[in-house]
């Protein structure tokens, strides 16, 4: 050291110990107290050392602050010191020389003091302490930090920061958690290099394991690699603490996809460590009525997660949208997830539009390998839900078939899953099964009705109430569907088109009950299912109408709706016509003082059409 540099006096962190104490420096302290022989310093709260009497400079009373030489540290901990006067130094911190511990391992570590590096993934307020969630590349863990009570405790600490922070391992009601000592923000170096850790780790940990499908399929193994991307981007949002929102079309097959990804997720949530509750707030299943996202749709949830962030201190969440998010319909809302910087990833059969793929970071859909609808939501959901967590299989592999029979899948991957669910479910219990879906997601509404759902689906553990109430709801289902068709049969009109097809046609609003089971889409396909039966082999049409739009179902015609669409929205002037659909199902709207030249076109349409 030349003589033109300032003497060094270290000022001990509060967690340091003896370790951290060297011979030869100087540190300050405070005088603790007296003795014949000398003045006993503390240079922090854990500390103290001697100052012999003959090594004493100045006077001093008690809790003076004093600057201390250590001469020696003995074998039995015991510290030598002696009083030093510099006139001109320089002050350094030394903080506790700790490695910091990775998250899965404080459990090991109740009741000791750890340093943990990690990414702030939720900040929390209480009446009491001010919660911090804390991820790093081994796991997720709360601290607890503490000024006053309801008082946000380090308020320079925000969401996604990257910290190190120093605390004691306590348990709490089960749950681990850290009573935080101190906790900085890391420096721009030491966060690139801490963050390029917790990606590179978490990057691996969220890697889905390779398993081969439940059932033999061609079109699956082509879309193996975007199944194991949607499935890897849903571990990491988990590993992150990221919520997912999942948005379902409210029919058997979008909520056996959705279901079969919650029970995925939510078992992953619960063995994450982090909140004991976090499977409710960082996993939420919402149906959506239309088969898209809606505006009204992506506006509850930019609500719910915007109120979420301010007031829950969480991330953004993740959209994962299944059974639809695949077409033009859906870009309005796709438009706001960009807007707010939400990650969205669809898993559909619906036939795809382009467009929308900028706006997704994953898509699952058979039609982009050559597939078609009949490889289901369901199937595809049940699919992604083992690679998510295999843990869960043996619980949801009846959930393919389920999904194939609702959504009344042709393609050979439908009976191999209902292979795979026999004996357990029959494929008469499958039907029943998605009934028994229908029928009370309809009085759910807009609810996921996770516990009841659950139930209908043998997921509860309880196969006697899950088996009753399925055959309650079938029964009560059943008698809604026969009082509707009671009424609404002797009305059907029939015509035949000049291509060869029959066409029969039903005013779902003046004919049949409204605002209750079956809804008029539901009633309009039942009606056809009855004509189908009765017409083996023959071509048939069923168009179903209200004052402003018209369902469309077909066997054995081939119309694209999605075009017939177009044409009628830029052949009829002021008719207002939109909707959607694919080969064989789709809907219609138009301007209810439109309705007859609109419907009028579509049947000359559906008579054009190719058988
Ligand atoms: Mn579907």
């Amino acid at each position: 050291m030349g003589d033109t540099e300032d003497m060094i006096v270290y000022r001990l962190g509060a967690n340091c110990d003896l370790d951290e104490v060297e011979e030869g420096k100087a540190y300050l302290g405070r005088v603790q107290g007296f003795a014949p022989f000398g003045i006993f310093v503390q240079l922090n709260d854990r500390v103290k050392g001697l100052v012999h009497k003959s090594n004493v400079k100045a006077q001093h009373e008690e809790r003076d602050p004093i600057i201390v030489h250590v001469l020696q540290i003995r074998s039995n901990g015991n510290i030598d010191l002696e009083e030093v006067t510099p006139t001109v130094y320089q002050t350094q911190n030394v903080t506790k020389k700790t490695t910091s511990v990775l998250l899965s391992d404080i459990g090991k570590k109740i009741g000791r003091t750890v340093l943990i590096e990690g990414e702030v993934a939720q900040i929390k307020q209480t009446s009491g302490p001010t919660i911090f969630t804390i991820v790093d590349e081994s796991g997720t863990a709360n601290g607890a930090a503490f000024i006053e009570a309801g008082v946000r405790a380090y308020p320079e600490v925000d969401l996604g920061d990257i910290v190190a922070l120093t605390g004691e391992v306590m348990q709490r009601n089960n749950q681990l958690q850290i009573e935080i000592g101190s906790m900085t923000v890391l420096a721009p170096e030491d966060t690139a290099r801490v963050r390029e850790r917790i990606d590179a780790a978490l990057d691996l940990r969220a890697e889905p394991v390779d398993l081969p499908f439940l059932v033999e399929s061609e079109v699956l193994r082509a879309l193996k690699p975007q199944m194991r991307k949607v499935a890897k981007e849903i571990r990491k949002a988990v590993l992150t603490a990221r919520p997912i929102v999942l948005r379902h079309h409210a029919d058997a097959d979008g909520i056996c996809a959705a279901v079969a990804i919650e029970q995925a997720v939510t078992a992953l949530l619960r063995e994450s460590g982090g909140d004991f509750d976090a499977e409710y707030f960082l996993f939420k299943r919402s149906p959506s009525k239309a088969p898209f996202y809606e505006i009204e749709d992506i506006t509850r949830d930019l609500d719910f997660a915007l109120k979420d962030n301010a007031r829950y201190g969480q991330k953004m969440p993740m959209i994962l949208l299944m059974d639809n998010g695949s077409t033009e319909e859906d870009m309005p809302s796709l438009k706001v997830t960009r807007i707010y910087g939400l990650p969205v990833m669809v898993v559909d059969h619906h036939h795809p539009d382009e467009v929308v793929d900028e706006y997704l970071i994953g898509h699952v859909n058979p039609y982009h390998v050559g597939g078609d609808y009949g490889i289901t939501a369901g199937m595809l959901g049940t699919e992604i839900a083992r690679l998510v967590n295999p843990a869960v299989e043996d619980q949801i592999r009846h959930l393919p078939a389920i999904a194939g029979v609702g959504d009344r899948s042709e393609a050979p991957e439908r009976a191999r899953y209902i292979a795979l669910a026999a004996p357990e479910y029959s494929e008469d219990d499958c039907r029943d099964i998605a009934l028994a879906l229908d029928y009370e997601q309809f009085w759910l509404r807009f609810s996921d009705g996770r516990e009841i759902v659950k139930d209908i689906l043998n997921l509860s553990g309880n196969p006697e109430r899950h088996a009753k109430f399925v055959d309650l709801l079938v029964e009560e289902a059943n008698r809604a569907i026969e009082e509707q068709m009671e009424a609404i049969m002797p009305h059907v009109e029939s015509r035949t088109l000049p291509n060869g097809a029959h066409l029969f046609m039903l005013d779902v609003e003046l004919f049949a009950h409204r605002f209750t089971f079956p809804p008029p889409g539901k009633t309009s396909g039942e009606v056809h299912d009855r004509l189908v039966r009765e017409r083996p082999g023959e071509p048939v049409v069923t168009l179903g109408f209200g004052p402003d739009f018209a369902v469309l179902r077909s066997r054995g015609v081939m119309m694209n709706i999605p075009r017939m669409v177009r044409e009628l929205h830029s052949e009829i002037a002021g008719g207002g016509v939109s909707g959607g659909g694919h080969l064989v199902v789709g809907s219609i709207k138009f301007v209810e003082g439109m309705r007859e030249p609109v419907v009028a076109s579509l049947i000359q349409k559906i008579g054009e059409a190719p058988i």
